[in-house]
């Protein structure tokens, strides 16, 4: 059958319950919409290839309400590193959370899965997607599923199926970039001489790292720089790792009861388009490379913070070119983050040669500005989108601090504001002009009247769902057309307002 004599049954599709996939999950069922995940594996496979979650993802899960979920019993480090180099200072970092907060992928996919669930969106697990059909009117995803093979139209479909997307390739978008080039290996596992905290290190042979996962369970990483002995899919035994570690470091490690052991790589991909038609892209299925910094999960969670309010307000009616936006904002902070590990990649290479270049980049990193500036781009709180109209304002664009204003005498903050998933017009001003401006764009967004909590809170601010500033007025004085065109820009058109019938 083809795209035309099948109703559309869902909204949006989502091909994926990976992080990524369960956090779009997350984000759409907040607005009214049909949504689905499709998930091929019948059950949570209980792996964890991250670890960690950067201060950017702790605040977008804390603006939606959901970080006591993360943070109870979770571990914080205040220290980052560059390149196996310890040296990152999160905790002089702008905002609340500057520290990575230490969740397993597992328990992050759990969590993400069980909010979709209260939201009622509809997960099927054991359902893999197999065919598709990128339609001008909608899209045609062919599923098999336990009782066998089956279709499902959808207004558009977002494939958060990971590094070997199917919905990438079915969809005809291109990967390029550059295949792995290292033989790496990961286990967890029981130590018996325990390492002091994490531990990330260049060594003679290649690069050995460990991290601590509570008692004497332990992730242990080795990485040669030669191309890989085996597929990446092969399984891995733990004789094979110890005769690594052992050519990295030149040591024995003694290692027992692996709970799961795998292979990795660092091949460098990024999809050439997050969108084609009714098709979207994020996470792995966007972007791959080599593990640095933990950054990948992030990094997708992040993409679907930026696509799941577009996409809502789209299939509420605002205009489609919204979903373009998608792609322009987020595939530049996808290559920089392939950047960022290639070069932490080139930095952590063995051959004496890199040692003189390692050394300058260390010292580099003990000036305040560069170490900033590195710790903001691993963590991603320097991401900044474009405004409409543009401003050379500083936080034009960029994450909204935590303020704290004052609503009908109760404090709140702008972290609270936006738990509910709209946007926000915080207008502080005291007269009619922001309220009037926004009046037609209020099905939309809140609008948030009260008083500053500190003299830094400029006295309006438009914030997008996903927390950026959209427009903001340092002065009562505001131009209307500006706030105008930004509300247009992120909200879509005002309505048109019917004359009343004149009277006869
Ligand atoms: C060694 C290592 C360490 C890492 N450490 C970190 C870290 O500390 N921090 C960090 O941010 N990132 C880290 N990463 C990267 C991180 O694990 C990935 O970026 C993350 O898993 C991507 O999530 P995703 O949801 O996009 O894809 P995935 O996690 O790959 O999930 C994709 C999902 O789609 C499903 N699927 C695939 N095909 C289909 C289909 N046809 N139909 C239905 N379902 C399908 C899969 O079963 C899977 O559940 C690490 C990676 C490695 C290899």
């Amino acid at each position: 059958m083809g795209s035309t004599g099948m109703d559309v049954e869902y909204d949006v599709v989502i091909v994926g319950g990976g992080p990524v996939g369960l956090m779009l999950a997350s984000e759409l069922g907040l607005r009214p919409g049909r949504v689905l995940v499709l998930e091929r594996l019948p059950e949570p496979s209980g792996q964890s290839r991250a670890l960690g979650l950067h201060s950017r993802t702790v605040e977008v899960l804390d603006q939606r309400g959901l970080l006591p979920r993360f943070s109870e019993g979770a571990p914080v480090w205040p220290k980052g590193h560059f390149a196996g180099m310890r040296l990152l200072d999160l905790s002089k970092l702008n905002g609340r959370h500057t520290y990575a907060l230490m969740v397993p992928q597992s328990r992050t996919e759990a969590i993400l899965e069980e909010r979709a669930r209260e939201l009622d969106v509809e997960i099927r697990r054991g359902h893999r997607l197999t065919e598709l059909e990128n339609g001008p009117d909608a899209v045609v995803a062919t599923v098999t599923g336990p009782d066998g093979e089956y279709r499902i139209r959808s207004r558009y479909l977002v494939g958060c199926d990971g590094g070997s997307s199917l919905v990438r390739k079915l969809a005809g978008i291109d990967f390029p970039g550059t295949a792995s080039n290292i033989d790496a290996m990961l286990a967890d596992v029981h130590l018996d001489q325990v390492p002091d905290g994490p531990h990330l290190a260049r060594c003679q042979g290649g690069v050995f790292g460990t991290v601590p996962l509570g008692g004497d369970l332990y992730r242990v990483v080795s990485v040669e720089f030669r191309p890989p002995a085996a597929h990446r899919d092969d399984p891995v035994e733990l004789e094979e790792l110890a005769a690594s570690v052992k050519r990295v470091t030149d040591q024995e490690l003694p290692m027992r009861d692996p709970v799961w052991l795998s292979r990795f790589g660092d091949a460098t991909r990024q999809a050439a388009q997050y969108r084609k038609g009714r098709v979207m892209l994020a996470g792995d299925a966007a972007h791959v490379h080599f593990p640095a910094g933990g950054q990948g999960l992030n990094t997708g969670i992040q993409d679907v913070v930026n696509l799941g309010w577009k996409l809502a307000a789209v299939v509420n009616g605002s205009p489609d070119a919204l979903l373009d936006t998608y792609h322009e904002e987020r595939h530049p902070v996808g290559a920089r983050v392939c950047f960022n590990t290639q070069a932490q990649l080139a930095l952590m290479d063995p051959r004496p040669e890199i040692g003189p270049l390692r050394e300058l980049f260390g010292t580099l990193m003990e000036f305040d500005e560069v170490n900033r500036y590195l710790a903001e781009m691993i963590t991603a709180l320097d991401v900044r989108y474009p405004t409409f109209p543009a401003s050379d304002h500083p936080l034009a664009g960029t994450r909204v601090p935590e303020w704290s204003i004052v609503v009908d005498g109760t404090a709140t903050t702008t972290m609270k504001l936006l738990h509910s998933g709209r946007g926000v017009l915080v207008d502080l001003t005291d007269g009619p002009a922001v309220a009037r401006t926004a009046a037609p764009w209020l099905d939309r967004l809140d609008l948030v009247s009260g008083t500053p909590c500190t003299s830094e809170v400029p006295a309006a601010f438009l914030l997008r769902p996903d927390g950026h500033v959209a427009w903001l007025a340092a002065s009562p004085d505001t131009d209307p057309a500006d706030l105008r065109e930004a509300l247009r820009a992120w909200f879509g058109p005002a309505p048109v307002r019917s004359l009343p019938a004149a009277a006869s």
